[in-house]
């Protein structure tokens, strides 16, 4: 018989002091959505039909859609991503992805693997995406389906022109898919307003709440082209006709994640409370403050002012700086936590939910700036700190 392993306690693997999460996502959660996660109800029946009710209504305020058709996913932001897709491209269908980085990529490579025929455009690391070069694609074959990403975490770059592509595609006949994984709820996105398809977004990043549970949003217009689908579909959990039968018709498909929509239900009641114009506000002048900050103690931002998201700050590493080391030096010293890069010469700071406070900001910057000059960088740390204090000490609201 094999014998259990060597009793350790959770207590003696988690560190002593919680690192502040400072990076890409995960973010942290408030009490509210952490309570929330530790309770287990029925998958079914009266109290759960409620909670599902309200996570709707409180989604189509966060994606600004009156479509009904918001449901959740049991996964993680790629779960959604794969919904969206598997749903939508068979083989035979045609494909427009715009590529910005590692997770717009990943929306073209799961196109493929779903049978499309892909055509996948790369833009330049740093570059966003053109609205009258995509116009031209689209005169030139029918494609059935765009996918595109509002911010792309993996190197900062934001589509700025994000509505006026969505109703491009529109226009010529096209479904388009958005992710918003990092951004909703950092910075508008209207999803009817805008003539968006589909709408991906993850639990850990823009609406801070736990990672493993996804939101996805259908628009009406896109609605009669799923259910009508006829084409086999290899997915039995991220079918959307299925799945619709417990996010709409409170039946049974899977046994929800209870605890994760728990989860998700107060993190949207946090976004609702708070108010999106609001919200938005209170990211936009926390992230501009804090990349001020950075360019004022002698350091660079990766992506220049027009096409830079908010949502994730990427900061060039320094000639000569181990970025390796700087991310040690943060979590072990100063227990703060920033995120690496795939394969680009950057470190990421999150500037969503609780990250977008001004005492994170403080804590972050000092952080990141005693460890770039412990790993040799030159840098002004106090005139960092002073901007910062400069862009955000009039602003009582972004502490609370
Ligand atoms: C994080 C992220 C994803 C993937 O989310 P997971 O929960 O890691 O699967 C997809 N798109 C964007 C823009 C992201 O930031």
């Amino acid at each position: 018989m094999i014998q259990p392993p060597k009793d350790l306690p959770l207590d003696s693997i988690l560190p002593e002091e919680p690192l502040l999460l400072m990076g890409a996502g995960p973010v942290p959660v408030s009490n509210r959505v952490a309570m929330a996660n530790s309770v287990v109800i029925n998958h079914l029946g009266e109290t759960m039909d409620k909670v599902i009710e309200r996570v709707r209504l409180m989604s189509q305020y966060v994606f600004q859609t009156s479509s009904p058709h918001v449901l959740g996913v049991a996964g993680p932001g790629s779960a959604a991503m794969e919904m969206a897709i598997t749903n939508l491209v068979w083989p035979g269908r045609k494909v427009l992805s715009i590529n910005n980085g590692f997770f717009s990529g990943r929306l073209a490579e799961m196109s493929r693997r779903s049978g499309g025929e892909v055509d996948e455009i790369s833009l330049e690391v740093g570059q966003s995406a053109d609205p009258d070069a995509i116009e031209i694609l689209l005169k030139e074959r029918q494609y059935d389906v765009l996918t595109i990403v509002q911010g792309e975490t993996s190197c900062t770059v934001w589509n700025r022109p994000l509505a006026e592509i969505t109703k491009l595609a529109r226009r010529y006949g096209v479904f388009s898919v958005v992710d918003a994984v990092c951004t909703l709820s950092t910075m508008p996105l209207e999803m009817d307003e805008w003539q968006v398809d589909v709408v991906i977004t993850g639990g850990q990043k823009g609406l801070a709440s736990i990672p493993g549970v996804s939101l996805i949003a259908f628009s009406e217009h896109v609605w009669p082209e799923i259910m009508g689908r006829t084409a086999p579909m290899p997915h039995w959990c991220l079918d959307v006709k299925l799945a619709q039968q417990f996010w709409e018709e409170k039946g049974y498909h899977y046994t929800a994640p209870v605890s994760g929509i728990l989860a998700l239900h107060e993190a949207l009641r946090q976004v609702c409370q708070e108010t999106l114009p609001l919200r938005f506000e209170r990211h936009a002048t926390c992230s501009v403050a804090l990349q001020h900050a950075i360019e004022a103690m002698g350091m660079s931002l990766f992506v220049q002012p027009h096409s830079r998201l908010n949502s994730v700050v990427g900061i060039t590493v320094p000639d000569g700086v181990d970025a390796n080391q700087v991310l040690k030096t943060m979590s072990s010293l100063y227990k703060v936590e920033i995120s690496g890069s795939f394969g680009l010469n950057l470190v990421r700071i999150g500037q969503m939910g609780e990250q977008s406070r001004a005492h994170n900001l403080f804590r972050t910057l000092h952080a990141l700036g005693m460890s770039m000059k412990s790993a040799g960088a030159h840098i002004d740390l106090p005139a960092g700190m002073a901007e910062l204090e400069r862009m955000l000490d009039t602003r009582e609201s972004l502490t609370a």
